[in-house]
C-alpha cells in the first residue's frame, strides 16, 4: 500500500510527521502495532527524536542568523527528551527545582540554563545559585532572597529580570502578560529593581519578557516581538550592567483543531531581520533568545491507548479505552480549552480502514469529562485496536492528573 498518508484521511495535523505503511502509523520507523508490543503495555506516549531534530533544524533555517533557541522544559520534561533537546538547542529554561536537576543532568553548561517561575522556594533558589544558572527574578522579595543566599554562600548569583510587560500577546491560547499578573515584575517597577540589583552587586544578565503561548498568528507574534524590543531597549537604560541576554519568550503555536494552519515563520523572520541591526547596535552584548516548548516537541509525540470495549448507547458508538484525561488532560479539553474541540485522533493500526463510522472515544474514568474524541469519524475500531492522539509531545503526560481514579500510569518512550 501507500507509504504516505492517504489524502482523504480526515487528519488535519500533523500532516507530514508520521508516515503510514499498510494502513498502520509508523513512528521512528516502527509500525505502531509493533511498537506497542515493544513497549509492553498501553497506554503509552511515544516521542520521535528525529521529528524533534528536524523541527529544530527547520526553525534554525527559517530564523535570522544568530537568534538563539531555548527549550522550555516544562513542555515535556521526560529526561530522555530533555537530553535529546539539549543537544539541539542553545539553552534550557526550567520552571522548578526538579526540572533544573533534569537540565543539569543533560550536561549543558550552567550559563545556558535559566529558571523562571513565580514562588520559587528557598531551596530552589539555593540550588540555582549553587549551580550557577541564571535566575529570572519574579519579584522584589525574590531578589532579596537571592542576594541573601549569595551573601551567605559566597556564590555569585546570576540574575535576569522577568518583566511583566505593559502589553499583551493578542489572541494567544494562554495570556501571560499585560495587566495585573503573577508573572514577572511590572515593567514600570523594573527600573527600581535594576537599581537594587546594582546595589546588591549581583551579576546582571538581562531580561526575560514572555508574553504568551500557543499563538498561530504571525502578525500577533510580530507585534509582541516589536513591543518586546522597544521595552527591552527602554529598560536597558536603567540596567546596572550590559544586557547579556534578551529572552523574548516564544508563544509559537502548533495546529490542533480543524481549520488551524501551521504558523507562518516567514513574516516573523522578516520582522526580526528588520529590527535586529538596531537592537544589536544598542545591546551589543545581548544574546537574543526565543524560548519555545510546544513548537519544538508538540508535534513529535503521540499518545496511544487501547480499545477495551465497544458499546452502543442510544444510537451513538462509544469506544472505551484504557487511556483518558488522567493521562492526557489537554486532549480531553480540560486544560484551558473554553469550547471542547477534538484533538487529531486516529485508529493507529487502521488509519483509513475498510469501513468508517462516527464515534465517541472515551476513557475509563467515572466522569463525563473523560473524552478523547467526540462524534469523530474514524475507521471502524474493534477491541484491541490502538487509538492515537496526535500533537501530544507537549503538555500531555506532564500536564495530567495521573492519580485521578488510581489507574496505572502511562509509559513514555523516545524512539
Ligand atoms: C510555558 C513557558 C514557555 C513555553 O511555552 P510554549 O507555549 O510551550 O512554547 C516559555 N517560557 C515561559 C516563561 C513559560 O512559562
Amino acid at each position: 500500500m501507500s507509504d504516505s498518508r492517504p489524502s482523504h484521511a480526515p487528519i488535519h495535523a500533523p500532516s507530514n510527521v508520521f508516515p503510514v505503511v499498510d494502513d498502520c502509523l509508523q513512528i521512528g520507523g516502527v509500525a505502531l502495532s509493533q511498537l506497542a508490543q515493544r513497549v509492553g503495555q498501553t497506554p503509552f506516549y511515544a516521542y520521535d527524536r528525529q521529528a524533534m531534530t528536524e523541527r529544530v533544524a527547520a526553525l534554525r533555517t527559517a530564523l535570522p542568523e544568530g537568534i538563539s533557541v531555548h527549550y522550555a522544559v516544562k513542555a515535556n520534561p521526560m529526561p530522555a527528551v530533555v537530553q535529546h533537546m539539549a543537544g539541539l538547542v542553545d539553552g534550557l529554561d526550567v520552571a522548578s527545582g526538579r526540572e533544573l536537576r533534569v537540565a543539569l543532568d543533560a550536561g549543558i553548561p550552567a550559563g545556558e540554563i535559566s529558571f523562571a517561575g513565580p514562588g520559587k522556594s528557598l531551596n530552589e533558589l539555593a540550588m540555582a545559585v549553587g549551580a550557577g544558572i541564571t535566575l529570572n527574578i519574579e519579584s522584589e522579595t525574590e531578589l532579596e532572597r537571592v542576594a541573601e543566599i549569595s551573601a551567605q554562600t559566597g556564590e555569585m548569583a546570576h540574575v535576569a529580570v522577568r518583566v511583566n510587560p505593559d502589553f499583551e500577546l493578542k489572541t494567544s491560547g494562554m495570556k501571560m502578560s499585560g495587566g495585573p499578573k503573577a508573572f514577572g515584575v511590572d515593567a514600570e517597577r523594573v527600573p527600581a529593581l535594576l537599581k537594587r540589583i546594582g546595589e546588591l552587586g549581583l551579576h546582571f544578565r538581562g531580561f526575560h519578557i514572555f508574553s504568551g503561548s500557543q499563538n498561530l498568528r504571525s502578525e500577533a507574534l510580530i507585534e509582541a516581538q516589536g513591543q518586546t524590543f522597544d521595552l527591552a531597549l527602554r529598560l536597558a537604560e536603567s540596567a546596572p550592567g550590559p544586557v547579556e541576554m534578551l529572552n523574548m519568550g516564544g508563544g509559537f503555536g502548533i495546529p490542533y483543531f480543524p481549520g488551524e494552519t501551521p504558523l507562518d515563520l516567514a513574516p516573523i523572520t522578516a520582522h526580526l531581520e528588520s529590527r535586529l541591526p538596531a537592537v544589536r547596535e544598542q545591546l551589543p552584548r545581548a544574546e537574543i533568545i526565543l524560548e519555545l516548548g510546544r513548537y519544538l516537541v508538540g508535534e513529535a509525540g503521540i499518545y496511544v491507548a487501547e480499545v477495551i470495549d465497544r458499546k452502543e448507547s442510544r444510537g451513538q458508538i462509544f469506544l472505551i479505552t484504557n487511556g483518558g484525561l488522567h493521562h492526557h488532560l489537554a486532549a480531553s479539553g480540560n486544560f484551558g480549552q473554553v469550547i471542547r474541540k477534538n484533538y487529531p485522533v486516529v485508529v493507529g493500526n487502521r488509519m483509513q480502514g475498510d469501513e468508517r463510522e462516527l464515534v465517541n472515544v472515551v476513557g475509563p474514568l467515572c466522569t463525563p469529562l473523560d473524552v478523547l474524541a467526540q462524534q469523530m469519524e474514524l475507521a471502524r475500531a474493534e477491541v484491541g485496536d490502538l487509538i492515537v492522539v496526535f500533537q501530544s509531545g507537549a503538555y500531555g503526560y506532564t500536564a495530567s492528573p495521573t492519580r485521578f481514579l488510581s489507574h496505572p500510569e502511562p509509559v513514555e518512550i523516545l524512539v
